[in-house]
């Protein structure tokens, strides 16, 4: 069996790391065409062929409308979410004094920053600065980032604090983009398929087939992202914390305790937490292609004091580097 040093592996990690930060707007370009091209198959194919427009007919022009309005709305919520995920930092430790994350920190405020993690104890292995609860250091930005989940080539960002509720808002509306697409593109795919039929639209009929075929699977796959996500945002976790909690809960088993997540306070609230609504901002917020922060500042997060926790502390495992 193939078995590799350790110093083979971390190297391996390392250049995998560095590949993915080069490759960074490859993936964005690539997930902008393959969008695009979805959006132009949509507008010129699939929507034509489902909204007919009979000016005798009142309610074909009602329904004409209806369907341009979604539409729009659809193209216009992916868009901007996208873009957000993007150019939204996720939250550096260090973040100037206006505590907008995309402001650059001035000497005065990394002094005053540092002044205030007298309270953490943890400093990061990797970059030497004090690491907050629920940070965690990404090997390919090289650097914390404030409620970190994940590092995502396809938004070429971390996925942290300030803007995990855009990048799950993306992903959420790509995913009733991909149904939608599918449920009412299904009838020009059987027909692009169809080669001795007539064809009636400018654009090519692989195409439009593969449009159709991309929509399905890459739906198919966010789909099960969006649910992953949405399991972990009700129950308060983020992707790494769920893996250092499964081990928490089976090691606290083993000592005959139970495990407390101690940043969930239930399904609802965790769920208002997550995209800041219900006492910030309005529920509908949600549906809206608006900036909406994050609720507290990623570094000092509330702890469900009613909840008796077991001794198994994450500390105790937690790698630094993610
Ligand atoms: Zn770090
Ligand atoms: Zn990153």
């Amino acid at each position: 069996m193939l078995s590799l040093k350790p110093s083979v592996l971390f190297s391996l990690d390392k250049i995998a790391s560095r590949a993915i930060a080069i490759a960074g707007p490859v993936f964005i370009l690539i997930a902008v065409v393959l969008i695009s091209l979805a959006v132009i198959t949509y507008y010129s194919v699939v929507f034509p062929y489902a909204f007919v427009w009979d000016k005798d007919y009142i309610w074909s022009k009602v329904n004409y409308y209806l369907g341009l309005i979604w539409s729009i709305y659809l193209t216009v919520c992916i868009a901007f979410h996208y873009y957000m995920s993007i150019t939204t930092k996720p939250g550096g430790i260090l973040i100037g004094g206006t505590g907008d994350p995309n402001d650059d920190p001035v000497l005065h405020d990394i002094f005053v920053e540092l002044e205030e993690y007298q309270e953490f104890p943890k400093t990061c292995k990797k970059c030497h600065l004090p690491k907050p609860e629920r940070a965690h250091h990404c090997s390919v930005c090289k650097r914390c980032v404030l409620r970190f989940d994940h590092h995502c080539p396809w938004i070429a960002n971390c996925v942290g604090h300030y803007n995990h509720r855009y990048f799950l808002l993306f992903m959420t509306y790509l995913t009733i983009a991909c149904a939608y697409f599918t449920i009412l593109g299904w009838q020009p795919f059987l027909l692009s398929l169809e080669f001795d039929s007539e064809w009636e639209w400018w654009m090519p009929r692989p195409y439009v087939a593969l449009t159709f075929l991309l929509a399905v699977s890459i739906g198919v796959a966010l789909g099960g992202m969006c649910l992953w996500h949405y399991y972990l945002v009700v129950s308060a976790q983020t992707t790494v914390e769920f893996y250092n909690n499964r081990y928490a809960k089976s090691e606290a088993k083993r000592r005959g305790e139970a495990f407390v997540n101690p940043y969930s306070f239930g399904i609802v609230n965790n769920f208002k937490q997550f995209f800041n609504v219900g006492s910030n901002y309005p529920i509908y917020t949600i549906f809206l292609p608006i900036p909406i922060p994050p609720s507290g500042n990623g570094k000092v997060w509330q702890k469900n004091a009613t909840q008796r926790y077991s001794t198994v502390q994450v500390d105790e495992y937690s790698e630094d580097d993610e």
